[in-house]
């Protein structure tokens, strides 16, 4: 293809490419409901990283675990600081094909385009296949090892939802835990941080635009909310003399979208995912409401005023129905913004083959996140069939993987030339 300045363009191969994804595809693969199932630290997800390791060295790559788990192929000494393109090859469980092996293997693709191609570039390449990027363990184990964001402390307490702890599933395959902490590589080492990821929203889809130019990961804040009142009879307590818990929550529930109006952004999110009435007979008014609000902006400013009118709405709310208010804030993480630099020369080079794209937060969190504050990074999406993905019904269309590589490739020549 050549490009609208004239400049003739490499391609990646998208054979080859599908090919890679669908090999991976059948690691961890389960048959009675189609998903993967490669959790981070599982055989499974072992056996899916030495087979990257395998199929990276017959093509004559450097190959290499660090002490997160994290896998490396090479091409190119690292006399210069790399030009690492990374995503995860670890899935939720039931997790579909493209999520986070897509980067992985367009990482690889463009190796060998470039080495088959004899480009000789001024930076080496690393792709990075993360470790444990899913959260079984709480967090994004292999990019926050590679960018020096992890402690001791917090590798022995790390545990999964069935109390196994990270250092024990680590032991199991044969890795020391605390050697993820020597995983950490000096910020000058690093030139830039590329990474293409499928959209897992509805957005690009719906737009009918081919490609996502990502300018950061949505900060996002987490509330356990309680509402008390009084449990009383269903049948005998009139309806003006109630302390009804969950109208407070339906109150609420109602005050959403005002909020998001008056104080939010078109990136605010707000969601009450999870709801837990007491003492939850269907013949007893509900005394206590406790629930979930998760709050998401691209904008740490926004996201204090979304918190600020969440709090005096649920206040007013309290007072109407006699209810005790009081919430916790179990966590905060600020927004998360790729570079402008790096959004820059994505525009450009999908411009340059002719296709629309669009600037666009990323609600779901990713590997970027832990580069940005380090170094020059991006993200790239393509979009994803319905919007669907941690799921077994995850696709993209092959042309849209074929586009989100070549895009890729183009950045990463640009970023190691
Ligand atoms: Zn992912």
């Amino acid at each position: 293809m050549h490009s609208t300045t004239g400049e003739h363009m490499l391609e990646v191969n998208l054979p080859r490419l599908k090919e890679s994804l669908l090999e991976l595809a059948d690691i961890g693969f389960n048959p009675i409901d189609k998903g993967i199932y490669r959790s981070g630290f599982s055989d499974a997800d072992m056996a899916g990283r030495r087979w990257l390791m395998q199929v990276a060295e017959k093509d004559g790559f450097s190959t290499e675990m660090d002490g997160a788990g994290n896998v490396w192929l090479g091409l190119g000494e690292l006399t210069k600081p790399a030009v690492i393109i990374g995503s995860h090859l670890d899935s939720v469980p039931a997790g579909g094909m493209f999520d986070g092996s897509l980067g992985v293997m367009a990482g690889l693709e463009v190796l060998r385009v470039v080495a088959e191609n004899n480009i000789s570039l001024q930076y080496p390449l690393r792709v990075l296949a993360t470790a444990e990027e899913e959260g079984r363990f709480g967090g994004m184990f292999g990019a926050q090892a590679v960018t020096g964001c992890l402690t001791p402390e917090w590798i022995l307490s790390a545990h999964d939802a069935d109390d196994v702890f990270l250092a024990d599933a680590m032991r199991a395959q044969g890795l020391n835990p605390m050697d993820a902490l020597d995983a950490a590589w000096p910020p000058d080492q690093i030139k830039a941080f590329l990474e293409l990821h499928i959209e897992q929203g509805p957005v690009l889809e719906s737009e009918d635009i081919p490609i996502g130019v990502v300018e950061g990961v949505s900060g996002v804040f987490k509330w356990i909310v309680h509402l008390k009142g009084k449990a009383d009879h269903a049948g005998t307590a009139p309806m003006h003399m109630r302390s009804d818990a969950f109208m407070g929550l339906a109150d609420f529930a109602h005050e959403i979208q005002r909020i998001i109006d008056e104080d939010g952004t078109d990136k605010s999110r707000i969601t009450v995912g999870k709801v837990e009435l007491i003492p939850g007979y269907p013949h007893t008014v509900p005394g206590e409401a406790i629930f979930t609000i998760v709050g998401r902006d691209m904008d740490e400013e926004v996201m204090r005023e979304l918190a600020t009118a969440c709090e005096r709405a649920l206040r007013a709310i309290a007072r109407r129905h006699r209810l005790n208010f009081e919430y916790k804030e179990v966590s905060w993480l600020g927004p998360r913004y790729c570079s402008k630099s790096m959004i820059a020369l994505m525009e450009q080079k999908a411009a340059a083959r002719g296709w629309s794209y669009k600037r666009m937060p990323s609600g779901a969190g990713h590997d970027v996140q832990f580069f940005s504050g380090m170094t020059e990074a991006g993200l790239i999406f393509i979009p994803s069939v319905d919007g669907v993905s941690h799921a077994p019904d995850e696709w993209s269309h092959w042309h849209h993987v074929e586009m989100g590589a070549n895009l890729l490739l183009d950045c990463v020549l640009a970023k190691a030339s």
